[in-house]
């Protein structure tokens, strides 16, 4: 039996963002088939139960696919928006006074006042502060504090519609992170099982802290997504990346509070500091914005992508463009195909400048002397049994393109382990076996598949005592037989 050479496969991931545009089964169906690895549903729009029948429609066909597809509830956090106006939306004028009157019960607003939710506005800004709307494209220069209202100058010609979000320049608003809406959403969560919660606009440690408790209170053990996008977050940014499972460059308010100069820079920084502290981490935002309605990236687009894959990002993110676009599919397939061109051009670190921080765990240690091997000695993939998926986390921290097949009997982690670069997940249930015969059982699985043939090298990473969490002590390195299968299994 000779096997074909492996095909090349995707190693960044795919989240893509669903709304209207992909509710038609078949075009859910087809944006999953394009590779989408992750699917978020956005709390902020939408009744949550519309998110709940989402949720539920892409379990039932991954499981019709049988794919593994993860799923992330973003929470909408305390983004501050203005309320109504009477028309839907004002024309705004430069030059001319707009009061933004933070009270409940505002009448719908004109072209000279819109309410605000939130009550606390008018204590955390001062005259000289810019207040950015809908993204930056209105701009307020706060004039003045009188009570309830806020007096502002409007600094450019622009249309201002309803609900639209507003951030201050420079940050410093000082409304926490987890809001009674994400309380009560994180429960929703809970009750569907999701396998990620991403926490909007969270400040410090501490907030990531609380919405672990409070979803841990409620049953859902999904990984916790800190979303990068406030001043404050860049200050306390080790912090929040110790305290989180997964880390977002959250690039759309990001960009708009510490302007968009800083962001390349910021978007290097936030992927090095996650992968070096042995998290997750997902670049969003506007990544192919020009697909909501054409069908071709720019060719800008396209090194944006590229640009994130190379800077090292685990997955890339679609928005509007998967969630509201008139090309969903072809979003997906223009990410997947600028991906695996990115990954080429990819350049692993084999110094190993990780190794020299000190390995604090003895499933870190396993990973780093695995990853070692994988450079030194010409190994075609490592196969690892993980009971959490921690292992497989450790082993793609270092980025070195090999692919990692990762066994684990549980869905939920195979799941999480979804965003993962490099990581594929399988299906395995090595219980009551020794790690000898779950190496052979999953080695032989991966030939059969066609992913490795005789003769390659891999290393398996298993615990001495199996399905326990945390317990990777062990590598072998193993050559496969002539016979390319398991009983051909030579040992070096
Ligand atoms: P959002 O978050 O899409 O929920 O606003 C991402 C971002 O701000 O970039
Ligand atoms: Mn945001």
């Amino acid at each position: 039996m000779t096997a074909a050479q492996p095909q090349q496969r995707r190693h960044t991931r795919i989240v893509a963002t669903l709304g209207p545009a992909t509710d038609p089964p078949e075009v859910l169906e087809a944006v999953l088939r394009a590779g989408v690895d992750v699917v978020r549903l956005n709390f902020s729009h939408g009744d949550p139960s519309a998110q709940v029948a989402r949720g539920e429609a892409v379990r039932a066909m991954a499981a019709k696919l049988g794919r593994e597809v993860g799923i992330l509830a973003d929470l909408p956090g305390p983004k501050i928006r203005v309320e109504t106006f009477a028309d839907g939306k004002v024309q705004l004028k430069a030059g001319n006074r707009f009061d933004l009157v933070a009270r409940l019960g505002v009448p719908p607003g004109d072209a000279t006042q819109v309410g605000v939710s939130y009550l606390e506005l008018p204590g955390d800004v001062v005259a000289g502060d810019v207040l950015l709307l809908d993204d930056g494209i209105v701009q307020l220069q706060v004039t003045a504090v009188e009570g309830e209202r806020i007096v502002t100058t409007i600094l450019n010609d622009c249309v201002l519609s309803n609900r639209k979000g507003l951030n201050k320049q420079g940050g410093g608003l000082s409304l926490g992170a987890i809001t009674e809406k994400d309380r009560e959403l994180i429960v929703i969560a809970a009750g569907m099982q999701v396998d990620f919660i991403a926490v909007s606009f969270c400040r410090n440690a501490e907030d990531m802290h609380e919405a672990r408790r409070v979803a841990r209170a409620h049953g859902c053990n999904a990984a916790l997504v800190a979303k990068i996008e406030r001043a404050e977050a860049i200050e306390n940014l080790t912090e929040i990346v110790d305290a989180s499972d997964v880390v977002m460059v959250a690039r759309g308010d990001l960009g708009v509070e510490i302007g968009d100069a800083e962001l390349p820079g910021l978007q290097k920084k936030i992927i090095r500091e996650s992968v070096a502290r042995e998290k997750v981490v997902i670049t969003a935002t506007q990544m192919l914005q020009s697909m909501v309605d054409s069908p071709i990236p720019t060719r800008a687009e396209v090194l944006d992508v590229a640009n994130a894959v190379i800077d090292g990002t685990d997955a890339v993110m679609l928005s509007q463009e998967s969630a509201a676009g008139s090309w969903p599919v072809k979003a997906v397939e223009a990410m997947a195909r600028i991906c695996m061109g990115a990954e080429k051009q990819f350049e692993a670190d084999t110094d190993f400048e990780q190794a020299k921080r000190g390995l604090a765990r003895a499933d870190q240690a396993i990973a780093m002397a695995t990853m070692f091997l994988c450079e030194h000695v010409g190994v075609r993939a490592v196969v690892a049994m993980t009971e959490s998926g921690g292992t497989a986390r450790y082993l793609s921290r270092f980025r070195s393109a090999v692919p990692i097949y990762a066994f684990s009997h549980h869905a939920a982690a195979r799941r999480k382990m979804a965003l993962m670069r490099d990581v594929f997940a399988m299906d395995y249930d090595s219980r009551g076996q020794t790690p000898r015969e779950a190496a052979r059982g999953s080695i032989r699985l991966l030939v059969e598949a066609g992913l490795l043939n005789p003769g390659d090298r891999v290393v398996f990473t298993s615990g001495e005592h199996m399905e326990t969490k945390g317990a990777t002590n062990t590598l072998r390195l193993l050559e496969i037989g002539a016979d390319g299968c398991a009983t051909g299994l030579g040992e070096l």
